[in-house]
């Protein structure tokens, strides 16, 4: 049988390829019963957790009812160099499971250079897929869903941040920002600036307790918090320019 001829550039990794695997797990958001069978399995199978926080993560695996297990810090002030290092411990056959604090790993959260790093080494790759707030606040949020601009977290600056929120207001499709609870009302100021009308939706501690979606204009919502300071997790969305 003829074998296919490589492609100059591309690389991919054979599932039956006998070094180890770098596995991207997904954690709860909030609510820990939101962890996945497969997430679980996947820790307890693994030879190193990685993670962003070992205090925070220990916490998880306690919860699983897992023990003894070699916890690794991999955050964003050592990633770079780090990275190398485990990739080459999960050349030699270990199997390393990625967890961030919390959700899905690499959005904005640490994570992506690991899995670039094992991209370039030829190791393989699996993400297995959990919790994320933007997607739970986009499916939450009745906004259109069938195509959304992500921008992670707002610019601590109040220029960069009016720019991002001016960019946002002029796209088609619907807009989602990640966003701390003290700086909301100043976020939902300067759109109620710019666009009082505009359809804004707050969606707040997602799969805990207190899970709330606020939906009205950016005057209405900017008016709403500054009387009601929230507090808690934040993700912040805006309806598109487009009819829908
Ligand atoms: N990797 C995570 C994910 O998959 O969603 C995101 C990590 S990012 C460092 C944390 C930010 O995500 C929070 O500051 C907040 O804006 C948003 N977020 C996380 N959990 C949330 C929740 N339960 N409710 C609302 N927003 C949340």
């Amino acid at each position: 049988m003829s074998r296919a001829r490589p492609f100059p550039g591309v690389s991919a990794v054979n599932p039956l390829d006998p070094s180890g695997l770098i596995q991207l797990v997904a954690t709860p958001i909030g609510n820990l019963g939101d962890i996945t069978f497969r997430a679980a399995e996947s820790i307890r199978q693994a030879d190193i957790v990685a993670c962003e926080d070992t205090r925070h993560s220990r916490r998880l695996l306690e919860h699983l009812g897992i023990r003894e297990k070699e916890l690794v810090a991999l955050h964003d002030h050592n990633e770079r160099y780090r990275a190398t290092a485990l990739v080459d411990r999960v050349k030699d056959g270990a199997r390393l499971v990625y967890l961030s604090d919390a959700g899905m790993p690499g959005i904005s959260d640490p994570g992506y250079r690991l899995v670039n790093a094992a991209h370039e080494a030829g190791v393989r790759v699996e993400v297995l897929p959990g919790p994320c707030a933007v997607v739970t606040a986009l499916a939450g949020s009745g906004m259109p869903s069938d195509a959304f601009f992500f921008g992670g977290f707002l610019s601590v600056k109040s220029g960069r941040r009016t720019r991002e929120l001016s960019e946002s207001l002029e796209r088609r499709e619907t807009s989602i920002f990640y966003e701390s609870p003290h700086r909301l009302g100043g976020t939902l100021e300067i759109l109620q600036r710019l666009a009082p009308d505009r359809e804004v939706c707050v969606a707040r501690e997602l799969t805990k307790r207190f899970e709330t979606y606020h939906r009205g204009s950016a005057a209405e919502l900017s008016v709403y918090f500054s009387a009601h300071p929230p507090k808690g997790e934040i993700t912040l969305l805006i309806r598109g320019a487009g009819k829908d």
